[in-house]
């Protein structure tokens, strides 16, 4: 009984768009997956079916056609189920129909995969594409799925948690982001970040618990301004509001600004929709009319936009009291690109036109489906990736040694890391690094898919102190730390005198 309302916010968010016929259908698939997950409940201890329906509710939000919730709500019934599968299929096919078994099918592939470390990562990634390829819509589903999934992760063993708070900020964001799918990257990277890395976490949410309400006070002035000037010069403007960045987009942005969030000009901004492009340009040059723009930064994405199809005019300007603030102005399409990527073709208004449109879009997550099934080795995969500009591993790195053994090191290690990751002798002893077959510096940065052979000097006393100025690891540090002092003493041992015994 307590269920029903929040069927009925599903319902709610269809109303709307959808005819009748299709919201009797939202109905069926409800009590199809009532009946599929009778008894069943979460680790939260919940009713199973909330997790569908929760699923659902995201993607109805995302304005998706009626496929993609309907398969939304039955996303689970082939596997979490207690019904035979075969019969569940056939049900589902008479029900709903081709599509939605199929994307159900799709999504039911994704899930429970059972390899280990790097074979995982490889293996997630290749479903992913390959689903990606034959029908992106599934892989919708499957962020709202794993949306859901870490909202309630809090109760959640905290090994697995880990692994898959990990898991989603590897593979799950960095796919969102390169669709496009701003909005769905950021809930994926704020929801992992807190079980991923919590002390960071701790640590940024802090800082903007600090600092956002003055910022924010001090945006809701400037965009009264902004507004008089913009509406005094004839420009409609059809949104106008302030925005905090994600929380970890600002944790990486701080990792690369000395930790000082005084240097994020970003922290909060403002954000303008205009109708046109013109508007955009035009609104642009009143604002610098009354604030002067801070020097290399205004970021023109509207006629470049960036790889995964992002456009906006970007300019930071110095306000009043020299205070700094980002302002990012563009139009409805751009906005709803900007945060629903490529689903946004997918919508429910204009279905057809826009999806075929979209399958330009996608012609690169064709072609690496076609290389993903070529490639068997994993080392190649990572590289073509990487060639992709798909960023997969956001604070880690995976590099070979030549005998394929992969070793898991932390972004931007260097050959120093890699060989005490191997054998402390090893590091001790390294003399030279070939990357990749060519012979680089010890210091070098490595990056996934590497291949690292380490060249050894026997007779070499030790490590080099001068390491500890790029290493990354703190195993590394530490081993080059305890073998300096270990020099140290036994220097000292040679020419202090002994130390007699009091007898
Ligand atoms: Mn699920």
């Amino acid at each position: 009984m307590a269920m029903e309302p929040r069927l009925e916010t599903l319902i709610g968010l269809l109303r709307h768009r959808e005819s009748p016929a299709n919201l009797a259908l939202v109905r069926r698939a409800y009590q199809f997956a009532e009946r599929a997950h009778k008894g069943q409940t979460r680790i939260t201890g919940e009713p199973y079916l909330n997790h569908p329906l929760a699923t659902a509710v995201r993607l109805a939000e995302m304005k998706l056609g009626i496929s993609v919730v309907l398969a939304g709500l039955l996303h689970d019934v082939l596997e979490d189920t207690t019904l035979p599968p075969e019969e569940v299929r056939q049900e589902l096919h008479k029900e709903f129909g081709d599509d939605v078994l199929g994307l159900v099918e799709r999504v039911t592939k994704l899930g429970k995969v059972q390899y280990r470390g790097i074979d995982r990562y490889v293996e997630n990634l290749r479903r992913m594409f390959l689903a990606m390829a034959q029908d992106v819509r599934a892989i919708f589903i499957k962020f709202a799925d794993r949306v859901h999934n870490l909202e309630t992760l809090d109760v959640v063993p905290e090994t697995k948690r880990r692994r898959i708070a990990l898991e989603s900020l590897d593979i799950y964001a960095p796919i969102a982001n390169r669709l496009g799918m701003g909005e769905i990257r950021g809930l994926l990277e704020d929801h992992s970040f807190k079980h991923a890395y919590p002390k960071e976490y701790a640590w940024v949410t802090g800082l903007l618990k600090e600092r956002l309400p003055k910022k924010t006070q001090y945006l809701e002035r400037i965009r009264k301004l902004t507004r008089q000037d913009l509406t005094m010069a004839g420009i409609k403007i059809l949104e106008i509001h302030g925005r905090t960045k994600h929380l970890y987009s600002l944790y990486k942005k701080l990792l690369t600004h000395d930790k000082d969030i005084d240097k994020i000009h970003d922290l909060a901004a403002l954000r303008i929709v205009v109708p046109t492009v013109g508007d955009c340009y035009a609104a642009m040059g009143i604002i610098h009319q009354r604030w002067h723009p801070l020097k290399g930064r205004i970021k023109d994405y509207i006629a470049q936009p960036k790889p995964n199809g992002y456009q906006s005019l970007h300019t930071t300007v110095f306000c009043e009291d020299g205070e700094i603030v980002e302002i990012q102005i563009r139009t409805p399409e751009m906005h709803e690109e900007a945060e629903y990527g490529i689903a946004a073709h997918w919508q429910y208004d204009e279905g057809g036109k826009r999806a075929s449109l979209a399958k330009e879009k996608l012609a690169w997550v064709k072609e690496l489906a076609k290389i993903q099934r070529e490639i068997q080795d994993s080392r190649q995969f990572l590289r073509r990736l990487e060639d992709m500009k798909i960023d997969v591993f956001h604070n880690h790195i995976f590099v070979f040694t030549p005998n394929g053994d992969v070793i898991d090191l932390p972004e931007d290690a260097t050959p120093v890391d890699f060989a005490y990751a191997i054998h402390t002798e090893v590091g001790n002893h390294c003399s030279g690094a070939r990357i990749n077959e060519v012979m680089s510096a010890l210091g070098t940065p490595l990056k996934s898919g590497d291949m690292v052979e380490i060249i050894l000097d026997k007779n070499r006393k030790g490590p080099s102190p001068d390491w500890l100025k790029f290493v990354k690891t703190g195993n590394a540090r530490d081993k080059i730390k305890v073998h300096s002092k270990q020099k140290l003493a036994d220097w000292l041992k040679q020419v202090l005198p002994p130390v007699r015994k009091k007898g």
